[in-house]
């Protein structure tokens, strides 16, 4: 290790020997990194890690989404997905149509749906309730995942009801998981210009947290890529890692590069492949109490998703077949679907034992 360490700085051989003797790397030495170093020694480091944790083993799973609407009254400044009722691309589905479209599809070999959407005017917490209801009396055995604290915020507003009361009654209709969308980044001055009416950082903390104490384990994710600079990155991913060291209720984390088409935030260039790969990196040695590191396919491409299972990814996500437009509309993968074959052959080819798993990181 000393050969590989000799030209590297004072502070990237700290930072290394921590990694190495599995000591918690610190806020200003994660932003050492992101301001410093170069991608291939954060993906050494990082790739140890996952190694360590996983050997060669990516995971995957079979899943599809249900988006419900993208009619949303939240107006996010960086999003591609919303559209205002009655405007072109717009759409909205009733529980039939949603039952007809599982039913169109194979349900008994995916473990999984994903339900989202934006917080459409009149699909509120009861229109959900009866949906996951039929959704598990057909299908009892699949996992629900659904909603992000943003959703939860809102059903907790119109119907005048505590967060906590709302994940209880979600979860006796059958919610088994929450996503980890909506932390973009956990700054409300950020959140200020980004997406104004959206839930306020500690709201988003105090949502997964109950969730956590409640028994429904939870995604969590990173919008970067805007107007965020490094140390906002690490602050955001310091609120994860104190949550988890309390509740140790998510599953993974899932970094999403910002995309410019289709939006009005009007920042036109998006960040380099090299500092995306470098940013899974970094969230891997930063987030050490976090199990899992997603390389979300649909947003970022097969091939990046590959790149990124050797910066400390270790998960790629599902199948999809062909069932979300969220990344899509702003400019990523159209029509995103893979068979379970073609995810191991892409990683068996790239030196990776695919091995699937369920929702909750149990391999089947
Ligand atoms: S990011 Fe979510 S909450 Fe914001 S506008 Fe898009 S769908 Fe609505």
């Amino acid at each position: 290790m000393k050969e590989l360490l000799q030209y590297r700085t004072e502070e990237e051989v700290k930072i290394a020997n921590a990694v190495f003797e599995n000591i918690r790397i610190s806020l200003e030495q994660a932003v050492y990194l992101y301001e410093h170093s170069d991608s291939i020694f954060c993906a050494w480091l990082a790739n140890n890690v996952k190694e360590g944790k996983f050997g060669k083993k990516v995971f995957y799973n079979k899943n599809i989404h249900i988006e419900v609407s993208n009619i949303c009254i939240n107006k996010c400044k960086f999003c591609s997905f919303y559209r205002k009722k009655g405007d072109e691309g717009a759409w909205e589905m009733d529980i039939c149509e949603i039952m007809d479209i599982l039913a169109e599809k194979n349900i008994d070999e995916i473990t999984e749906i994903h339900i989202t959407g934006g917080l459409h005017p009149e699909k509120k917490l009861s229109f959900y309730i009866e949906l996951f209801k039929e959704i598990k009396a057909k299908y009892p055995k699949i996992h629900l995942k659904a909603f992000t604290a943003v959703e939860i915020e809102y059903f907790a507003k119109s119907d005048k009801l505590s967060f906590e009361e709302i994940l209880k009654i979600l979860k006796t209709s059958g919610l088994n998981s929450l996503a980890g969308g909506g932390a973009e980044i956990l700054d409300d001055k950020i959140r200020e210009k980004l997406c104004p009416k959206k839930t306020k950082s500690q709201v988003w903390l105090d949502i997964h947290n109950i969730a956590h104490s409640l028994g429904i384990r939870t995604n969590s994710t990173m919008l970067y890529g805007h107007i965020e600079n490094y140390s906002d990155r690490v602050f955001h991913m310091q609120q994860l890692r104190e949550l988890q060291d309390k509740t140790g209720g998510f599953n993974c984390f899932i970094p999403l590069k910002y995309k410019s088409f289709g939006n009005s935030l009007e920042i036109t260039t998006e960040i380099s492949l090299s500092e995306e790969l470098k940013n899974y990196a970094i969230a891997r040695l930063f987030l050490d109490n976090i199990p899992h590191i997603k390389a979300y396919w649909p947003m970022c491409g097969k091939e990046t998703a590959i790149l990124a299972l050797s910066f400390g990814a270790d998960d790629f996500d599902g199948t999809i077949g062909n069932s979300t437009k969220i990344y899509s509309m702003a400019g990523s993968v159209s029509k995103p679907e893979l068979s379970e074959d073609q995810i191991k052959e892409l990683l068996s080819e790239a030196g990776f034992k695919a091995v699937e798993r369920n929702s909750d990181y149990e391999i089947l």
